[in-house]
């Protein structure tokens, strides 16, 4: 987690700034309270800088299940920390508990979301969520998959839209054995 604070003034005035280095008329009507809605929404989508995504690390009392556990679709939107436009997606996990320790479904969603809210890159994004849920859950193996679309790729460029970026990260069991490496690639490609 970062040291430094959010400064709303201070985003207000560079969006100021791109505003006018693009050739716009900043104080145009339309726009002239832009640079203090971009400051807040870009407070809101980088929360994640300044919040622990460990504290949704919450187990799961009394469980037994041993077997793997696989949830799918996982919405997903960050931020490219190359073009500060999004990157948006979904994402896979897969992991097989040890001692019962499992997390309740909607905590996954919860530790992607917040681990996606703050400049990010698709690659380490897939690489945090897989180490966090290693070491905090220490099950016998984990792997995250993440699907997702840059609309800097989409956008502008090479302009390919629709083109899919996949990612993983595998950890454990998934990585030793391809059998179970396959068994939750079969589960997650399933339709
Ligand atoms: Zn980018």
């Amino acid at each position: 987690m970062s040291e430094r604070t959010v400064d709303l003034e201070k985003i207000e005035r560079g969006v100021r700034l791109i505003l006018e280095g693009i050739g716009e008329d900043a104080d145009r009507p339309g726009i002239a309270d832009t640079p203090r809605r971009v400051a807040k929404m870009y407070a809101e989508i980088c929360e994640g800088l300044h919040l622990d995504p460990a504290e949704f690390l919450k187990v799961v009392p009394d469980e037994t299940h041993d077997e793997m556990i696989v949830v799918k679709n996982i919405p997903l939107y960050s931020i490219c920390e190359h073009h500060l436009v999004p990157f948006h997606g979904v994402a896979h996990i897969a992991y097989v508990p040890d001692d019962g320790r499992i997390l309740g479904l909607s905590k996954l969603a919860r530790i992607v979301d917040r681990i996606s809210r703050r400049p990010q890159i698709q690659e380490r994004l897939t690489t945090q969520v897989a180490e966090l849920l290693d070491d905090g859950l220490r099950p016998k193996g984990v792997m995250v998959v993440i699907e997702a679309e840059h609309l800097c790729m989409s956008m502008r460029g090479i302009k390919k839209p629709g083109t899919t970026t996949v990612t993983s990260a595998v950890r454990g069991n998934f990585r030793r054995d391809p059998r179970t490496r396959a068994e939750a690639m079969a589960i997650i490609e399933k339709k």
